[in-house]
């Protein structure tokens, strides 16, 4: 593997590393934009923009969106959209469980559709935000234990013989994590607070995931895969930025969204089923004094991207993918495709994307569900219920999908970076039925 590729792999799973919930990676991505130039604009203030200009707005802490403004006057957007959440388990309200006189337990419940089984037997931690009363208000702060502190222990395989012949697990029975021993009873909220250095009783709320504290590593004989928590889809989010960072177009605005929620269907104020990116669009349009009319035509003449991680071939069960649509690992973007529009790639999209990669030389490979099987859905289709326009989804081929543990190619992070770039850096037109790449 070439020294480039593994070094941005590498910065990939640190970003991963620090972004154990949707609000750190929020976080980061506003310290990579901070860090570049950006300038943050408040949704609750007025906007001033102007020609040149890199600007990025968050909503909840948790969804942010980034934008490039060129010198010339703009005549599109291109957009790229990935989101910031992955399946875990959030802390109850009273979350605090004693049991049979020795054990402290979380009450927690599902966030999104996981893969159960890799949740079991290793360290876990706590991350996310709460709301803290200081002296000015009610102050958002984050949140991460950052250290090994709770388990989800088996039952042992002599209480349970059929354990490998199929379980059904219980969200409230089996998926409680235990927090300590009788001397641990009652002492959780005083652990929050102490994390926070504040007194438990200025604590007023919070939203605390679990996280898997394994980092990331690279695999295989040749370190060609990937495993890290969160790989769908902060390696599309992290990839998405980064690629805004270096990005230039003379004539159109770039932006990057990054949403959070989609685990569990996108539908809140910050999630891609809001107003965030109808809103995030107009705004601009109205700070740079264009008419409605010019905001029509700007958004009829757009293109956005939806990065979402798509599914490799396994080798275990090569008959769950599609015959002859065959992603792997290491192969590039993979370009998603359903008859049913469940992924908004047509004919058009494809093209465009399809030319752009071509042209820098980036390989791609398509993916299609097998027609026996109901995919997953993503963003994009949901995105253009509010703002529509000529959308492609794409991802990264990897394994184990929604796993605290999931398996990607270590050159891929690198492919979509360049192709994100390529994507940003061409200007798209259209002219009645054909589109122009320059
Ligand atoms: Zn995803």
């Amino acid at each position: 593997m070439k020294k480039k590729e593994k070094e941005t792999a590498k910065e990939l799973l640190d970003f991963i590393k620090r972004s154990p919930s949707a609000f750190h990676a929020v976080a980061n991505i506003k310290e990579m934009l901070n860090t570049a130039g950006f300038e943050e604009l408040c949704e609750e203030q007025s906007w001033k923009i102007k020609a040149g200009g890199r600007y990025f707005t968050t909503r909840n802490d948790s969804s942010v969106i980034a934008f490039a403004i060129p010198e010339e006057e703009f005549t599109n957007f291109q957009i790229v959209a990935a989101h910031s959440d992955s399946p875990s388990f959030k802390v109850k309200e009273n979350a605090e469980m004693f049991i049979d006189g020795n054990y402290v337990e979380l009450n927690v419940e599902k966030y999104g559709g996981m893969i159960c089984a890799p949740w079991f037997d290793r360290p876990l931690s706590l991350a996310g935000r709460a709301m803290v009363k200081t002296e000015k208000g009610i102050e958002s702060r984050l949140v991460n234990f950052d250290r090994d502190f709770c388990m989800i222990p088996n039952v042992a395989i002599h209480m349970n013989r059929q354990i490998n012949e199929g379980y059904k697990y219980s969200p409230q029975k089996d998926m409680i994590p235990l927090i300590g021993g009788e001397s641990a009873k009652g002492k959780f909220e005083q652990v929050v607070a102490d994390e926070l250095k504040v007194k438990k009783e200025d604590i007023l709320s919070k939203d605390l995931f679990l996280y898997n504290r394994m980092e990331g590593s690279f695999w295989g004989v040749d370190e060609e895969f990937i495993s890290a928590p969160k790989l769908d889809d902060l390696q599309c989010a992290f990839s998405g930025m980064k690629a805004l960072l270096s990005a230039e177009n003379p004539k159109s605005i770039l932006v990057c969204a990054v949403f959070d929620n989609e685990e569990v269907g996108s539908l809140t104020k910050q999630g891609a089923d809001s107003t965030l990116l109808y809103d995030v669009l107009r705004r601009i349009t109205n700070a740079l004094g264009k008419t409605e009319e010019e905001y029509m035509m700007a958004v009829a003449g757009s293109f956005m991207l939806s990065a979402d991680n798509a599914h490799a071939v396994h080798p275990h069960h090569m008959d769950k993918a599609d015959p002859t649509n065959r992603p792997h690992m290491n192969k590039g973007i993979v370009i998603k495709y359903n008859a049913n529009q469940k992924y908004t790639t047509d004919a058009v999209s494809a093209a465009v994307l399809k030319e752009i990669l071509d042209r820098a030389e980036i390989p791609h490979q398509s993916y299609v569900n097998n027609s026996d099987i109901a995919g997953g859905s993503t963003l994009g289709n949901i995105s253009n219920a509010h703002v529509s326009l000529n959308t492609v989804d794409i991802g990264l081929a990897q394994l184990a999908m929604h796993s605290p543990y999931e398996t990607a190619g270590a050159l891929d992070t690198d492919h979509m970076i360049r192709g994100i770039k390529a994507f940003y850096d061409t200007h798209i037109t259209k002219e009645k039925s054909t589109y122009i790449l320059d």
